[in-house]
């Protein structure tokens, strides 16, 4: 059972065209579709495109991508510039929508970016927030990213599907 975020009541399902069966809520008259989470990932490639970093994080050995959840009122395209921006201290030259796949741990829709780098430097890496960094030749960081991983899928999507058609 879940409640209205409005005004507390109850939710029933009824149904919605096209859509099956929705929660509702009596007192507002509206339906209220289930809440999720958004959040950015990020592929991120070095100023010359030919590699792409992996980070570590939270104190665990596994190389993911930089990736942060978008705040309510932002753009996903400002919450990925910001996102690189506060872990790694790199700015972003230009940002392609990748793909995206729901996380049903953290109830999570992740949306996956490319984006290049203005720099290879990780002077300005936020070592409150990220354990290490490394910039990997693709052939490489496909090997180095935690396996059995949505990171790993995206990449593995990029690097097969979409980089070649780009
Ligand atoms: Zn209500």
């Amino acid at each position: 059972m879940s409640f209205c975020p409005e005004c507390g009541t109850a939710l029933t399902l009824k149904p919605l065209k096209n859509e099956g069966m929705i929660p509702f809520c009596e007192n507002c008259r509206e339906y209220r579709f289930p809440a999720f989470n958004t959040a950015v990932s990020l592929i991120v490639l070095s100023p010359d495109k030919s590699e792409i970093l992996l980070i570590q994080q939270y104190g665990r050995h596994d190389n993911i991508l930089v990736a942060g959840y978008v705040n309510k009122g932002e753009s996903a395209e400002n919450a990925a510039v910001r996102e690189l921006k506060e872990e790694t201290g790199l700015n972003v030259i230009s940002l392609e929508y990748n793909r995206s796949e729901y996380f049903p741990r953290t109830n999570t829709l992740m949306l996956n970016f490319t984006c290049v780098a203005d720099s290879r430097s990780l002077d300005g890496l936020n070592t409150g927030e990220v354990d290490a960094a490394e910039w990997f030749a693709p052939s490489l960081a496909r090997e180095k990213i935690r396996p059995e991983s949505l990171a790993k899928r995206f990449l593995l999507y990029y690097l097969d599907e979409k980089k070649n058609k780009l």
